[in-house]
């Protein structure tokens, strides 16, 4: 098994590198960083001023993959689906292809003061959650557990950057 992230757009090379890092000490498999696409015209909607995530994974599952490969797209443009006002990431199981968001995990996107590493943190979590779903895992009961569904940021925040001991069992077969 392994773990590819793909910059989608612009995303500066100091952040992927150091995601890559943190994933690759909760995951007990090879992480590595590969390049995708820059041009995300195609998945802009205008009014929203925001990005079809589902349009973006469908581009990430045409680029040639190895068959044990999860694949997650990461990404600075803020991301939606129709009937939510946004996601911070979507993952398709079937395919082992997932994305996340990065533009709502930053305070300055609320106006408050930079934190790099609570904005490191959130993201972790955030790119370990959707790679959970690529494994098929589903949303745990768990609060600290990397799988509970966030519904905001305080959720984000509250729970950890690993899997609890059930998920821990459901995943370690699969790496
Ligand atoms: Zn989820
Ligand atoms: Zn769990």
């Amino acid at each position: 098994m392994k773990i590819t992230l793909k910059p989608v757009g612009d995303v500066a090379d100091e952040i992927m590198n150091e995601l890559r890092g943190r994933v690759n000490g909760i995951f007990n498999c090879p992480v590595e960083i590969r390049e995708s696409f820059n041009d995300l015209a195609y998945a802009y909607n205008p009014e929203r001023k925001q990005y079809l995530s589902s349009k973006l994974i469908a581009s990430l599952k045409t680029l040639a993959r190895e068959g044990n490969e999860k694949v997650i797209g990461i990404t600075d443009v803020d991301l939606y689906v129709p009937r939510l006002n946004f996601v911070f990431g979507e993952a398709d199981t079937i395919s082992g292809t997932a994305i996340v968001s990065l533009c709502r995990l930053r305070q300055e996107y609320y106006g408050l003061a930079l934190d790099e590493n609570l904005f490191l943190e959130r993201a972790t979590k955030e790119i370990v959650h959707e790679l959970g779903h690529t494994f098929g895992l589903g949303h745990c009961s768990n609060v600290k557990c990397v799988m509970h569904f966030s519904n905001s940021l305080a959720d984000t925040d509250y729970k950890k950057e690993n899997f609890c001991p059930k998920c821990c069992l459901k995943i370690a077969p699969l790496l």
